[in-house]
């Protein structure tokens, strides 16, 4: 048995873009209370009946083993009052309480991975019963809790690796069967988005400890350790990782040049950080390239569309030098997240209008 987090298809529709948790220090479990429903339908209950903005449960284990992400492992769920912000609420299928009397194997087997699979994200955090911390029965009395907090694995071996597996995972391209395990469907999409490959890099990072530093500090790998322990079972993962890292260091060189080659170096930097102020924030889409491109709304940076960005080969010194800066995290940016020139803010544009302004540097005006 092979585990990993499904994505719901069809895909959860949540009222807005989950916020992010900042803090995580628990697991609690819970069950749906109902023995046959699916992620779909307990996101309508959630979202149109009790009028959150979807699914309250971060993730699902069905009775059957199958694990779904549901609001997701990094949001702030809605499963525990008071209990939400810093805890991943974990809920099973079943009714616990008295129609299900003993949970599946299958189902058991695919909890006690999750948790460990959290383990190694998140370090140990305790399992918590939803009653511990709630007025609630849930999970229900019947539910194995107490066995679950062990930890074993019923019948099988006490193997959390199982994730994925080294006999059909040795090649590049077998990466592409997994892409609905979660950490590797975002480096593949990422891997494969357009405008990507077709550059030549000539500052490229070499190792993989550098690239797990630039994928972390760009919040693309969120667990270095998780990495590790990936690379010592797949041939071939160290490589992808190299090869994400320059591409997101590519992403950050050609549109801080085409943005901003002729500014000064702190505002070089500052571009870089308005870029890693939107991809941290719950209002922007998540990942350096995503940000890059984003075409919702509005077009976010000019030179996406009108060429620049293509045309940004010979990278400068100064450029190359503040990307270093903004991969190791050196901030000038005072958490703005948007940025125009001087002069089409002084035509009253919608910068000026909207926005809070925090400061000007070199010829570009910042806000948030
Ligand atoms: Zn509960």
């Amino acid at each position: 048995m092979n585990y990993f987090i499904k994505n719901p298809n069809p895909a959860l529709q949540f009222k807005r873009v989950p916020t992010k948790r900042t803090k995580t220090t628990g697991i609690i479990i819970h069950h749906y209370h109902h023995s046959t429903a699916t992620p779909q339908v307990v996101n309508r209950w959630h979202r149109d009946d009790n009028g959150w903005l979807g699914i309250g449960y971060n993730l699902i284990v069905d009775m059957d083993g199958t694990i779904w992400e549901g609001r997701g492992i990094e949001a702030v769920g809605a499963h525990a009052a008071n209990h939400n912000n810093n805890n991943i609420g974990i809920a099973c299928q079943g009714r616990y309480d008295d129609n299900d009397k003993k949970m599946p194997d299958a189902q058991f087997n695919a909890l006690v991975w999750l948790i460990k699979h959290l383990h190694v994200i998140y370090g140990n955090l305790p399992i918590i019963a939803h009653r511990e911390v709630g007025v609630t029965s849930c999970p229900g009395k019947y539910f194995p809790f107490e066995e679950l907090k062990r930890l074993n694995e019923r019948g099988g071996t006490d193997d959390v690796t199982r994730m994925i597996s080294p006999d059909v995972m040795d090649s590049h391209d077998d990466l592409q069967q997994f892409k609905d395990i979660k950490y590797f469907d975002t480096l593949i999409s990422n891997a494969a988005a357009p405008g990507m490959l077709d550059i030549k890099i000539d500052n490229g990072i070499s190792d993989v400890e550098t690239a797990l530093t630039v994928l972390f500090d760009a919040g693309i790998v969120n667990t270095p350790d998780y990495w590790r322990d990936v690379m010592k079972m797949i041939v071939g993962v160290d490589a992808v990782l190299i090869k994400m890292a320059n591409r997101v260091r590519n992403i950050f060189e050609r549109i801080i040049h085409a943005e901003a080659r002729g500014e000064p170096f702190e505002g070089q930097i500052a571009v870089g950080n308005v870029i890693m102020n939107r991809h941290k924030s719950s209002g922007f889409p998540n990942g350096i390239h995503n940000v890059v491109f984003q075409t919702k709304l509005a077009v976010q940076f000019t030179p996406t569309v009108d060429g620049g960005y293509r045309a940004a080969m010979n990278i400068s010194r100064s450029v190359r030098l503040a990307v270093d800066d903004v991969l190791c995290g050196m901030d000038n940016s005072k958490g703005a997240l948007y940025f125009c020139t001087r002069e089409s803010a002084a035509r009253g544009n919608w910068h000026e209008r909207s926005l809070t302004f925090l400061f000007e540097l070199g010829n570009h005006r910042f806000y948030k």
